[in-house]
C-alpha cells in the first residue's frame, strides 16, 4: 500500500495522517535497544544501506519477511518518512541506529521504532526528488524497501556532460565506444564462488576496455557507469544515444545456476524474433530481469515505426553482427577460454537502432576454472586487449576510418554510413 497525496503535505504531516508520534526532532530511538533474537515470526529490520550514483543516492532496507510501506510513491522534499506500520518489528544485530552520509543528496537516514512500528527518517538535499518502492526477495537478497534520491540539478548536469561528449567527438573526429558494465549496486548480476559477483568483474573489465581504447589514435572510450551503481537497461542504451556513440558494448559473465553447466565466451547482438535457443532465450530473460531491481516496470515492446526505421533498424542488426563476430574472434584468440560462437536473443540493453551494439559474456563465473580467470588482473586486461583488437578490427571491416585525437591535424575522417 503506499499513499497517493501531497507529498510535501504528507512529509510535514504523515504523524497525524497515520496516528503515528512522528516527531521528527526526537532524539533517535536506539535501534540496538531493540536488537537481538526476535520473537518467533517478528519481522526484523536485518538490513540498510546506500549507493552513491552521479544522480543521486539509493537507500535500501532490508526486512526479513516482505512488510507494507506507507509514504508518497514520489515526490520532491526536504524530508521523508517511510513509515513500515508492523507493531513488533526490531533490528537485527548488527544494524545501525543511523546511517550519516556524506552524499548531495541524502544528508541522514534514522530508523525510530515504537509500538506501532518502524519510520525511516530520510533527510534529503532541499529540491532533490524520491521514488520510493518495494522488491522480492530473491536467491541472493531479502524483502527490500528502496527509495532512489535524485540529486537536485543531476539529471542536468548529466545532460549536459553527454551533450558536451557528443560535442567533443565530433570536434576531435572521433570515434565513440561506449561500454557498458554489466549489473551494478543493488542488482549484483550472477555470482561465483568467494563470492565473486558478476558487476564488480564486469566493472574491472569494462574500465579496462576502456582505458586501452582510450589510448587508440582517433578512438574515446565512455563507461555508462564507473562506479557501484545500478541503471535501467533502456537508460543505459540512451545515454550512449545521447552521446552519440558508435558501438555500444556490455561487459557480462555467464553462470551455469542459469545455463546449465558451462564454460567459455560467447557474444551476443539483438534478435528480433527469439532466441538463437532456448538457453540463450533463458540467459536473455535472467539478463533483462535486471530492470526489476531497478523498479521498472516492464514495458511493452516498442511499436513498429514505420519503413524508414525498419530499414535502419535491420541495417545496424547486420552491424551488430559483424561487430559480435569480430569480438569473439579477437576473443578466441586468446584461447584461454573455449569460444561458444556468436548467438541471438533478445537483450533489452541492445536495443538501439542508432548504433551497432553486441553483449559480450565474458567467461562462467561459477566455473571453479574461469571464476579464477575473472578474477584476475591479468586475464581482465587480457581480456580488454582482446577486445579492443576487436573494435579496432571492426572499424577497419566497415570502412570505417579512425582519425587522430587532435582536431588541428589530418583531414576530416570519412563518414561510411556509421555515425
Ligand atoms: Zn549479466
Amino acid at each position: 500500500m503506499t499513499l497517493r497525496t501531497n507529498p510535501s503535505l504528507l512529509a510535514r504531516g504523515l504523524a497525524a495522517v497515520l496516528g503515528l508520534a512522528c516527531s521528527l526532532s526526537l532524539a533517535p530511538v536506539a535501534a540496538h535497544a531493540q536488537s537481538g533474537a526476535a520473537p518467533t515470526g517478528a519481522v526484523q529490520l536485518t538490513g540498510m544501506r546506500t549507493w552513491t550514483s552521479p544522480g543521486g543516492t539509493r537507500v535500501v532496507f532490508d526486512f526479513s519477511s516482505p512488510v507494507t510501506f506507507v509514504a508518497p510513491d514520489s515526490g520532491s522534499s526536504a524530508q521523508l518518512v517511510v513509515a513500515v506500520p508492523t507493531p513488533g518489528i526490531s533490528a537485527a544485530a548488527g544494524v545501525p541506529s543511523e546511517l550519516g552520509l556524506a552524499d548531495s543528496a541524502v544528508t541522514a537516514v534514522r530508523p525510530i521504532f515504537d509500538a506501532n512500528g518502524v519510520r525511516f527518517w530520510i533527510q534529503l538535499v532541499p529540491g532533490s526528488s524520491f521514488h520510493v518502492f518495494t522488491l522480492a526477495a530473491d536467491a541472493d537478497k531479502p524483502f527490500r524497501v528502496v527509495v532512489d534520491v535524485q540529486r537536485p540539478g543531476a539529471k542536468a548536469a548529466e545532460e549536459k556532460r553527454f551533450t558536451a561528449i557528443a560535442q567533443g567527438k565530433k570536434k576531435t573526429r572521433t570515434r565513440l565506444v561506449v561500454i557498458d558494465a554489466g549489473h551494478g549496486g543493488e542488482d549484483f548480476g550472477a555470482r561465483g564462488p568467494g563470492p565473486v559477483h558478476e558487476k564488480n568483474v564486469t566493472l574491472a573489465i569494462a574500465r579496462r576496455l576502456a582505458d586501452t581504447l582510450n589510448n587508440v589514435p582517433g578512438v574515446r572510450a565512455v563507461l555508462t557507469r564507473d562506479g557501484d551503481f545500478f541503471i535501467p537497461l533502456t537508460e543505459r542504451y540512451k545515454i550512449a544515444e545521447k552521446m552519440k556513440a558508435d558501438l555500444f558494448i556490455s561487459i557480462h559473465c555467464n553462470s551455469s545456476r542459469r545455463r546449465g553447466r558451462g564454460s567459455g565466451s560467447e557474444v551476443y547482438f539483438l534478435s528480433l524474433k527469439g532466441a538463437s535457443d532456448q538457453a540463450d532465450q533463458d540467459l536473455a530473460d535472467s539478463e533483462n530481469a535486471a530492470d526489476l531491481v531497478g523498479g521498472v516496470s516492464p514495458q511493452a515492446e516498442d511499436d513498429v515505426v514505420g519503413v524508414l526505421y525498419e530499414v535502419k533498424r535491420n541495417a545496424m542488426l547486420e552491424r551488430s553482427q559483424m561487430l559480435a563476430e569480430t569480438l569473439l574472434d579477437h576473443m578466441a584468440a586468446d584461447r584461454r577460454v573455449e569460444s561458444r560462437g556468436i548467438k541471438q536473443a533478445g537483450f533489452r540493453v541492445l536495443k538501439s537502432v542508432e548504433f551497432p551494439s553486441a553483449l559480450v559474456e565474458t567467461a562462467f563465473i561459477n566455473n571453479p576454472r574461469e571464476v579464477l580467470l575473472l578474477k584476475n588482473a591479468a586475464f581482465q586486461a587480457r581480456m580488454a586487449n582482446q577486445l579492443a583488437t576487436g573494435v579496432r578490427a571492426y572499424f577497419a571491416k566497415a570502412g570505417i576510418s579512425l582519425a587522430p585525437n587532435d582536431s588541428s591535424s589530418g583531414a576530416p575522417a570519412a563518414d561510411t554510413g556509421s555515425r
